[in-house]
């Protein structure tokens, strides 16, 4: 077995089920992300359009993408016909282009909103109020194209595990008091927290979905 497929079989084996894998492949070459996708891993995270692009058109179709990192509104329509799910999203005029182009295809896509947790002051996000704010601007109603199913949160880069542990706990918290929002195009189910180096502590604190990179490719250059 590849060190990769290894990697992909023991956090499996920790997750038990609850909650899905994003194998997180950014910077890394096709040959690693077939790798993934050979030990059954079918999900991908990736962070750049147009290197998601890229892999997308020579990778197999079964393949759900999964975009993660900070989207440009002008770039949404080069994977609008393809992606799985947006975690990304972080304003309302980004949702209203990815509904233009969801349209355009003739898909509904699946977005997360990406939540502010962590203390550092360069991780982009909605704050609470922002984050409430949108899921109830009434601009919302006319997007029939896109679909908010959850939050997405990256906690502080630390060792202090009891600080990440109350940042996925405050995510949580919004998390559950959002989903009571009754909207038509809202349906949460998801929240996306937890990456290589604290993707045990966001499953004990209600993660449905970690996104793990280095843990199973290689830390990256
Ligand atoms: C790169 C990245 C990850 C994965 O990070 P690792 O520490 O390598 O697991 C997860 N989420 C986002 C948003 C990222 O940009």
């Amino acid at each position: 077995m590849t060190k990769i497929a290894e990697a992909i079989h023991q956090i499996e084996n920790q997750l038990a089920g609850r909650a899905t894998l994003i194998a997180v492949t950014k910077t890394k070459p096709l040959e690693a992300l077939l790798e993934a996708y050979e030990a059954g891993c079918k999900t991908f995270g990736e962070n750049k359009v147009q290197e998601m692009a890229d892999k997308q058109a020579n990778l197999p179709d079964d393949i759900a993408w999964h975009m993660i990192g900070h989207l440009q509104t002008n770039k949404v329509k080069y994977i609008a016909p393809f992606v799985t799910l947006i975690q990304s999203v972080d304003s309302l005029k980004l949702l209203q282009e990815i509904n233009k182009q969801a349209l355009k295809h003739n898909r509904v896509i699946d977005c997360l909103l990406q939540i502010y947790i962590a203390e550092e002051e360069t991780k982009f996000g909605l704050d609470a109020a922002e984050a409430e704010a949108l899921l109830n601007d009434p601009a919302l109603e006319e997007l029939t194209n896109i679909r908010i199913i959850g939050l997405m949160g990256l906690a502080t880069n630390t060792d202090n595990e009891a600080q990440i542990r109350s940042e996925f706990k405050s995510l949580k918290r919004l998390y559950d008091q959002f989903k009571t929002i009754q909207r038509q195009n809202l349906a949460f189910r998801e929240l996306s927290m937890g990456m290589s180096g604290d993707y045990l502590i966001a499953v004990e604190e209600g993660s449905t979905m970690v996104r793990v990179g280095s843990a199973i490719f290689g830390s990256r250059n």
